[in-house]
């Protein structure tokens, strides 16, 4: 093995190259991956376009959504882990252990957590080392991809574990209701296919009127039943109304982060309503919230995915009934990333794939 590898670093604000860095060294306790496929993450742009630094400060390796090949085990590893599998990291590389979040197994939550290519080197690499530290204190931090989800398909199983738990754990759905989901970015489209798979009555999408067509048609083919526009709310307040047979639904998965459309689902949500908010985006709130008092509406703050999230939607993907793929839009090379980033920006892509070779 060489000692150096490609990969895509964040050099500073606004500087972004593909360099030759050393392969990280993999102590007695680690696992190093040699990555297959990823695909670029909303909150990776946020990085790209200047919004927001890298907790970890600068220079730091790009990305966390993957999937590849383990190819360097320590000699204390688990048996569970051997060279060859076929992995997909939940991207966490360090927790305390011993915070709130960590002693009740919610371990994103963890205060101290550091996230790939966020808060420690990301995958956007030829390899990446999951540390032996984080595989003791949470031994699922890697799972296994079944044999029928493909190197292409497994980086998706990532964001698709966001709608799982957003919409089953945190919003609580059950089979037969009504639920709204807000924006056709990734969190939004695989939120709305989870509901769906669940057996939701309707899934009802809320977006600009401005959104691509071809977001629509895929929200279509992942369950989407109807679709209503935030641009003009008297309207979508009344197609709710009829749609749910004049109460309003039951459940609101936001993923826009835009005050008004928050605002505007709450409207959308019956007397004791769950609205689930996905979306990250700072933009003060300026509503009053009596509504949520009076109404008794639950306003729940959505974080990651736990174990649960994961297990469970690769028991879907592995049964046949997730649709991992067709929201990606673009395939870029690694070498190539940044025009898989600018597309992101510009929002001509939908979902972005880089390709390793
Ligand atoms: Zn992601
Ligand atoms: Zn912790």
């Amino acid at each position: 093995m060489a000692d150096t590898m490609r990969a895509f670093v964040a050099v500073e604000r606004g500087r972004f190259e593909v360099q030759d860095v050393p392969i990280p060294e993999v102590g007695d306790d680690d696992i190093l991956i040699q990555l297959k496929s990823a695909a670029i993450c909303g909150s990776d742009v946020h990085i790209y376009d200047g919004g927001m630094d890298p907790l970890c400060g600068y220079p730091v390796i790009m990305g966390h959504e993957n999937a590849g090949v383990i190819v360097k085990r320590g000699k204390n590893v688990s048996p569970k882990w051997q060279v060859g599998d076929r992995v997909t990291s939940e991207n966490t590389v360090e927790v305390c252990g011993s915070c709130y979040g960590c002693i009740t197994g919610e371990y994103v939550t963890c205060e101290h957590r550091r996230g790939m290519g966020i808060a420690a080197d990301g995958i956007l690499a030829e390899y990446v080392r999951i540390p032996g530290d984080i595989l003791r204190l949470v031994p699922d931090c890697i799972f296994k991809i079944p044999d029928n989800v493909s190197f292409e398909e497994a980086p998706l199983l990532e964001p698709a574990a966001n709608g799982y738990k957003a919409v089953f754990q945190e919003g609580r759905m059950m089979a037969g209701e009504y639920v709204i989901v807000s924006g056709a970015g990734a969190l939004g489209l695989y939120s709305a296919h989870m509901a769906a798979i669940g057996g939701a009555a309707r899934v009802i999408l809320l977006v600009r009127t401005s959104t691509a067509k071809d977001k629509l048609e895929t929200a279509r083919k992942l369950g989407v039943t109807d679709i209503i526009y935030s641009d003009e709310p008297e309207k979508s307040l009344e197609a709710v109304h009829q749609l749910t047979g004049g109460y309003g639904a039951d459940l609101a998965i936001e993923t826009t982060g835009v005050p008004a459309v928050l605002d505007l689902g709450l409207h959308m949500l019956h007397v004791r309503g769950r609205m689930v908010r996905i979306a990250i985006n700072n933009t003060p709130y300026q509503y009053g919230l009596d509504s949520l008092t009076l109404r008794s509406i639950e306003l729940i703050g959505h974080m990651g995915y736990n174990t649960v999230s994961w297990l469970n939607t690769i028991h879907l993907a592995q049964q046949g009934k997730l649709d991992l793929k067709s929201i990606v839009t673009h395939r870029v090379k690694l070498e190539d990333v940044k025009r898989g980033f600018d597309l992101m920006v510009s929002r001509e892509a939908g979902k972005v794939l880089v390709e390793f070779d």
